[in-house]
């Protein structure tokens, strides 16, 4: 399984990355399937660079607060008013049971149809695990001042090169420190954990986020390989909840980087982020650039 960090900026967009948005790819011997955890302000437009909207599998949404769920509305639009035809079946879309009437308000739809010709929402049941081509992923209910929040622990088994092998990440999703979080990351391959607050300034607030510390404790509790601090808003310092979370915890330990594909068992970092000027660079120009070995005005001359 790949993790491809569209968005990892907390709480509203920040200058270098969306709010929270993040892809996952695995194989099942067939073909790739890629499903996202939660659609954030602002991630639409990046997870373009990265992916046709057309191949997303299924849509997972932590809860229903506007850095994790409100880009759905653009894709209703890329859905529904695509000139060509959408020519796809309805994306699937498991979340919070009101997650559909929330998004039919914030556009200002009516509830009946809202977006269900689009979308198909389906809502979670607490530790009860959906399946999804090679992913298996179950919510585990959080600490977050909505009526439900979920972490996520998703498990791929891939056959890949002859093997069969089986990946665990878990994505925390916002919340405070809980039993049903460190559950959740039970040796985990790789925690995508949030630290949104700092310590010393935050830490008087209760049953809303993590502090660097709480994370780095949630980490080593659940005792897993490596630990990716994200949902960091452009308020709080990278390096200080890094400092706060390696006092807690000795594994590997990084921040997330918007536009960075890690492997979620080597933890390696795969591919570098995509610009969005490279992105746009259509697929024959791109071939004809590297044919001409660089000798751009030529080829475009020619
Ligand atoms: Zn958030
Ligand atoms: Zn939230």
């Amino acid at each position: 399984m790949k993790l491809t960090i569209i968005g990892s900026t907390g709480s509203f967009p920040g200058p270098g990355s969306p709010a929270s948005c993040y892809l996952l790819t695995a194989h099942d011997g067939t073909r790739p399937w890629r499903i996202l955890m939660d659609l954030g302000s602002g991630s639409l437009g990046v997870l373009q660079r990265y992916m046709d909207l057309k191949d997303i599998d299924a849509i997972f949404i932590s809860h229903l607060h506007p850095d994790h769920c409100m880009d759905l509305c653009g894709l209703h639009v890329a859905v529904h008013w695509d000139p060509a035809g959408w020519g796809r079946d309805r994306i699937l879309v498991w979340g919070p049971a009101a997650t559909g009437d929330r998004m039919a308000d914030a556009y200002g739809l009516p509830r009946d149809p809202g977006m269900h010709e689009d979308f198909d929402f389906r809502a979670f049941t607490p530790r009860e695990t959906v399946k999804v081509g090679p992913f298996k992923v179950t919510p585990y209910p959080v600490r977050h001042p909505v009526d439900e929040a979920y972490a996520l622990r998703v498990e791929a088994t891939e056959k890949l090169y002859g093997e069969t092998a089986t990946s665990v990440l878990t994505y925390s999703g916002d919340t405070d420190s809980c039993d049903g979080l460190v559950e959740a990351a039970h040796e985990a391959d790789l925690f995508l954990c949030e630290a949104a607050f700092q310590e010393g300034r935050d830490d008087a607030i209760d049953g809303v986020h993590l502090t660097g510390k709480r994370a780095g404790e949630a980490a080593r509790a659940a005792d897993v390989e490596r630990l990716l601090l994200t949902h960091i808003p452009v308020w709080t310092d990278e390096a200080t909840v890094l400092e706060e979370a390696r006092g807690e915890y000795d594994g590997e330990l990084a921040v997330a980087v918007s536009g960075v594909t890690y492997g979620v068992r080597t933890g390696n970092r795969l591919e570098a982020p995509k610009t969005s000027s490279m992105s746009r660079i259509p697929v024959s120009l791109a071939e004809a650039l590297r044919k001409a070995g660089g000798q751009r005005d030529q080829v475009l001359g020619g």
